[in-house]
């Protein structure tokens, strides 16, 4: 099945979203993964791509839907898999829907990680000190939280209308917030 994770920056989405698939069994997809390699890669993409990284703006929608595209495309998502990253605005969530409904997996839940954003501030300070990724300097993170707030945001809304929407306390241990998120999976997904 497909499963979106939604959360803000520093809401431990990507540590998460790599334990369910995990658990799960099923291929992680992040589009912020694919846009990081496609940087160190040098593609025409990745080139694109990066001074929107580098200032914490999104990729312009086009080229993370051809991302996405190519990836739904391998054989490894046909039993599921778990998007992470992706929607981050509500074009890209409709244009999501389309493409799924070509393939037949339609999106079966989206799990939302809530944070508070004191929380997020000093975690993202912690990753800047810890993996040195360029995009956690302060005013950058601060640029992503608003991005974030203003783009991001309502994708939840737009999930929670269709009612696949399940939100989950982020907050305490890794093993804690992994085992909400996986209760909170809908029948037949585990
Ligand atoms: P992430 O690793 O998910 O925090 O993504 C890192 C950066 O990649 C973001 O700040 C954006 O610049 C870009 N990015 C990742 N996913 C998307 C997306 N779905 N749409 C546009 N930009 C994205």
């Amino acid at each position: 099945m497909a499963i979106v994770l939604l959360g803000p920056p520093g809401s431990g989405k990507g540590t998460q979203a790599a334990l369910l698939c995990e658990r799960l069994g099923v291929p992680h997809i992040s589009t912020g993964e694919l846009l990081r390699q496609a940087v160190r890669e040098g593609s025409e993409l990745g080139r694109r791509a990066q001074r929107f990284m580098d200032a914490g703006e999104l990729v312009p929608d086009e080229l993370v839907l051809d991302l996405i595209e190519q990836r739904l495309g391998l054989d490894d998502v046909r039993h599921g898999y778990i998007l992470d990253g992706y929607p981050r605005n509500l074009a890209q969530a409709e244009a999501l829907d389309q493409v799924l409904a070509r393939v037949g997996l339609p999106v079966r839940c989206a799990l939302a990680i809530e944070v508070d954003e004191n929380e997020i501030i000093g975690r993202l300070a912690r990753r800047a000190t810890e993996e040195g990724r360029s995009d956690d300097s302060t005013a950058v993170v601060r640029n992503r939280l608003k991005v974030y707030s203003e783009q991001t945001a309502p994708v939840s809304d737009y999930y929670r209308q269709r009612k696949l929407l399940h939100t989950v306390d982020g907050m305490g241990s890794v093993e804690a917030v992994n085992e909400r998120l996986y209760r909170a999976l809908p029948d037949g997904s585990t």
